[in-house]
């Protein structure tokens, strides 16, 4: 398989090309048909596999596909989550990379910084959100975001977000989420309790495990 077989749009196979990679790792070459199709996804996958290009070139294929005539200030059209810091920041960092020639706009939010800048970086249009859980629902408990336009979301390491205490702020995070939406779960590791949440959270979801 190569990317121009998995029909992602010229402005991301360029980004692609770009970075260097000439053909998609087993977990995109899985992935992005499934994530392209827009139903929801059930990933078992590690880190170092290439699971974030995975789901942000098809997200950034998808979102650029049907563009909304205006986005609004503060409500982004997909929301990643990420249990750190670390790993949102590398993730905004794929999106900004993969995104370059899309006049998409995103934006990462994690706490330990001051949210005030992010609040005002807020005022402007959005597409995409990457954000740890808990300055999520800070922002939006502020309303200076408005998640009822999210068309796609994207759990990334679910196990270690539920490891690390994340669960009742993802629960509260998914409250505040429109019905009808694509989910992407990507987890190493399938406890109980991600069984449960994926249970919960996808419908009828296409399976995929490297
Ligand atoms: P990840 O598993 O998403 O953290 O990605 C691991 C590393 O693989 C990152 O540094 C990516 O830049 C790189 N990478 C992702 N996809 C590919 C690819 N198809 N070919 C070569 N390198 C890739």
């Amino acid at each position: 398989t190569t990317f121009a077989d998995l029909n992602l749009c010229a402005p991301v196979l360029r980004a692609i090309a770009d970075a260097g990679y000439t053909s998609p790792t087993p977990i995109q070459a899985q992935a992005i048909p499934y994530v392209l199709r827009g139903g929801d996804l059930l990933a078992g996958a590690q880190t170092g596999t290439g699971k974030t290009a995975g789901f942000t070139l098809p997200i950034l294929h998808r979102l650029s596909e049907t563009p909304l005539k205006q986005t609004a200030a503060g409500k982004p059209r997909c929301l990643i989550l990420s249990p750190t810091r670390e790993l949102a920041a590398q993730i905004g960092e794929s999106v900004t990379t993969y995104g370059k020639y899309l006049p998409l706009k995103s934006m990462v939010v994690f706490g330990g910084v001051g949210i005030n800048p992010q609040i005002s970086r807020l005022k402007k249009p959005l597409d995409i959100m990457v954000a740890t859980p808990g300055r999520l629902l800070d922002l939006t408990n502020q309303k200076a975001l408005d998640l009822s336009g999210i068309e796609i979301l994207v759990l990334d390491e679910a196990d270690r977000m539920l490891d690390m205490g994340f669960i009742h702020d993802i629960k509260k995070v998914l409250a505040l989420l429109p019905k009808q939406r694509q989910n992407l779960l990507f987890s190493a590791t399938f406890s109980d309790e991600i069984k449960q949440l994926a249970d919960n959270l996808l419908n009828n979801p296409d399976l995929v495990e490297v």
